[in-house]
């Protein structure tokens, strides 16, 4: 079976998944309901962008040619109105940012540029056609795409949206992801466990994963670990768009979950990847769905999610591309990890964003850990040492 380095995962998962994927249906939702949805239609401007030219600054539009450093003033024009006439050369109309560039004026000069003296404005700049003008149509032409179909709406495809007049927005069904926790010693989070036993937080960590991705979580009951309970629970779970398994893939003689899922049928991309946590990570497809085998360590679900199956749970849902938020920041201190595996680690990262701390842990069950850090640290696999100060990739959480 395949073990992949992270990337090539990913990679993996991206392409199985586009090759696969039809096209979700399609629902209409109101403007305010559109966030975090993804657009079914492109939307396209309405009219030219901006519709007029339109002064950039508080000051004076007038016509660059022939302009000599004065001009007098012949009127006024303000945000939400039309100057009525023309700007002939020598003079000036008084504009406000966001107003009409008045006709027969090309440029404007910006208030704290010029000198006045009754209705006489000079200035000692030099004044080229264009200055502060944002001509019509320089931001989108008439009927030009602004947002293309597969783009998931956050606050500024909002205002582009509302910009055009769009009320009512067509966007795709969320995909319907169920989450199937697994392990004999996972009870519910409203039981009072047993000291052997734990509650299920990755089922509730995953169904905010999906949420956040754009998809509807659906949270089935927890299998044990019997491969006949186990095989009932993997059979609904396929009933939905995908399948998100917690547990059971690593080498335990109680790890059914792979066993499973072959006895159905199933197809393996991977069953293995060099990361930690997460290394045991599994991806296929079965009956036509594809699932996750996540690594039931909260750490490993927690990373593994957001690695792999976020993307997945992306583009099940439309999206039209994906991204992976891994920036580089600096280290707070210094840092060693033993190399051969990608490492993910609990870690702060400053307020500012320019300094990153591991936040000490006890390894991928430590929740607690998780909880009070802010970001993923991520270690290279090819490299062992760093100092503090060196750069270090971040994984934003
Ligand atoms: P497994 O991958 O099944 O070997 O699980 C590894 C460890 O992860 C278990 O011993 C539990 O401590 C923890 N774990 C598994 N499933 C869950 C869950 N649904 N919620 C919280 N912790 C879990
Ligand atoms: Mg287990």
């Amino acid at each position: 079976m395949a073990t992949y380095h992270f990337l090539e995962a990913r990679q993996c998962v991206l392409e199985q998944i586009l090759a696969a994927r039809g096209v979700p249906g399609v629902e209409k939702v109101s403007l305010a309901d559109a966030a975090g949805r993804v657009l079914a239609e492109p939307v396209c401007a309405d009219r030219d962008y901006p519709p007029l030219a339109r002064s950039i600054r508080d000051g004076f539009a007038v016509r660059a040619s022939g302009f000599t450093g004065s001009a007098r003033v012949v009127g006024e024009v303000r945000a939400g109105e039309q100057f009525r006439g023309e700007v002939g050369e020598g003079e000036a109309v008084e504009i406000m940012t966001g107003a009409p560039v008045p006709d027969g004026a090309d440029a404007v000069i910006m208030v704290e540029h010029v000198e006045r003296s009754g209705d006489r404005i000079t200035t000692t700049r030099k004044v080229s056609p264009g200055d502060f003008i944002n001509p019509r149509g320089s931001e989108a032409a008439r009927g030009a795409v602004i947002l293309p179909r597969g783009k998931r709406i956050g606050f500024a495809e909002i205002a582009a949206l509302a910009m055009t007049g769009v009320t009512e927005v067509p966007v795709y069904l969320k995909p319907r992801v169920a989450i199937l926790a697994t392990g004999d010693e996972i009870v519910p989070v409203e039981a009072v466990p047993h000291e052997y036993q734990i509650r299920n937080s990755n089922a509730c960590s995953l169904a905010v994963q999906v949420q956040n991705a754009g998809g509807e979580p659906v949270i089935l009951p927890v299998a044990p670990d019997e491969f006949e309970a186990t095989r009932k629970l993997i059979e609904q779970g396929l009933t939905f768009d995908l399948l998100l398994l917690s547990g059971g893939v690593s080498a335990g003689k109680y790890d059914i979950v792979e066993r499973v899922l072959l006895s159905l049928g199933a197809k393996f991309y991977f069953d293995r990847v060099l990361i930690q946590p997460g290394q045991p990570l599994v991806f296929g497809r079965v009956q036509g769905r594809f699932f996750f085998g996540l690594p039931g360590n909260p750490a490993s679900t927690m990373v593994t999610f957001e690695i792999f199956a976020k993307a997945a749970v992306e583009l099940l849902g439309g999206q039209c591309s994906v991204n992976l938020p891994i920036l580089y920041t600096r280290l707070a201190t210094d840092f060693r990890h033993k190399p051969g595996l990608t490492r993910f680690l609990p870690a702060r990262l400053s307020e500012d964003g320019t300094q990153l701390a591991p936040v000490p842990w006890q390894g991928s069950s430590d929740v607690v850990a998780i909880a009070n850090a802010n970001a993923w640290l991520v270690a290279k696999a090819d490299q062992e040492e760093y100092r503090a100060g060196d750069w270090i990739q971040v994984l934003i959480r």
